[in-house]
């Protein structure tokens, strides 16, 4: 009998799960998509430890490879360590976060059985991150502390989301040094703009200026997102807006942070409880 795996229509086997395990936060940032969750609704319950592990085992019994916890913030969660603890050990887990608080956490969560971590920093400069995040100047420190704490503690890789915004689209190349100097990957992300602010940075013209600069450059099978080698810098670029090649090689589902599996980042319509 061929094993049962997760698999649509079309036949693409979902490899990953991207759960929200909280939708509470400590930051406002401005162009918030709140994993596609309408988290404004009174009275909405929070998944629990139990269905986080549950949903985890159930999805490697089917063939998922790769968890990644989001949020909301994750490290809102106090139980993180002792989910972390009752998942399989043969999975990649991941995290993304604000870092605010990972400082302090960063080696227990390594120790818990937590692999690599996206930390999201949009600004080196702590008067645009406060502007970008409504983070205070005091956050931005304990981000840098984070990602520090994340190498320290053995995360790999350690990524670092910036979305490229019209505010901080002059700082690219910075980061790419920062990038650079830490051994971190630095992953630049299309701003979806939900409320048509225009608020978006110009992508296409980094990315020529990444051609132009990269001595290499490979397309990753995940969403075919390209990754950029320039001058001993890693630089990835997620951009799914518009982009069918995004969605035909999308291989993951989502839950939300009230426990229902949602296939897409942009569907409210088919959410399965
Ligand atoms: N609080 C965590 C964090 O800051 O990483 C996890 C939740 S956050 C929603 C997850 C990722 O989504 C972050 O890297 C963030 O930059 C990205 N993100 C949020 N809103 C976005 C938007 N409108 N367009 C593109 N990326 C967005």
């Amino acid at each position: 009998m061929r094993p049962m795996t997760l698999a649509d229509p079309f036949g693409l086997k979902v490899t990953g799960l991207r759960i929200a395990i909280t939708s509470r936060c400590n930051l406002s940032c401005l162009y918030c998509h709140h994993e596609g969750e309408d988290t404004s609704l009174p009275g909405r319950r929070e998944i629990s430890d139990d269905e986080i592990a549950n949903v985890i085992w159930a999805g490697a019994d089917l063939g998922v490879k790769r968890i990644k916890l989001t949020g909301g913030e994750p490290l809102m969660r106090a139980d993180l360590e002792s989910i972390l603890e009752r998942l399989p050990e043969t999975l990649e887990i991941s995290l993304t976060t604000n870092g605010t608080l990972l400082a302090e956490r960063a080696r227990s969560l390594a120790e818990a059985g937590l692999d690599r971590v996206n930390v999201s920093l949009d600004s080196l400069d702590p008067r645009v991150y406060s502007r970008i995040t409504g983070g205070t100047e005091a956050d931005h420190c304990r981000v840098l502390e984070g990602i520090d704490a994340a190498i320290e503690a053995g995360l790999v890789p350690v990524k670092v989301n910036m979305v490229v915004l019209k505010e901080n689209e002059g700082e690219v190349w910075d980061m790419v040094d920062y990038a650079r100097d830490r051994g971190v990957i630095l992953q630049l992300i299309e701003l979806l703009d939900l409320q048509g602010r225009g608020i978006g940075g110009d992508l296409s013209r980094i990315e020529e200026e990444l051609e132009g600069r990269a001595e290499r450059i490979v397309t990753r099978d995940m969403h075919r997102r390209r990754k950029y080698f320039v001058g001993g810098a890693e630089v990835e670029v997620v951009r799914p807006i518009d982009n069918t090649e995004f969605c035909a090689n999308c291989s993951r589902l989502r839950v939300t942070s009230d426990g229902k599996l949602k296939p897409c980042l942009l569907r409210n319509d088919n959410l399965v409880d």
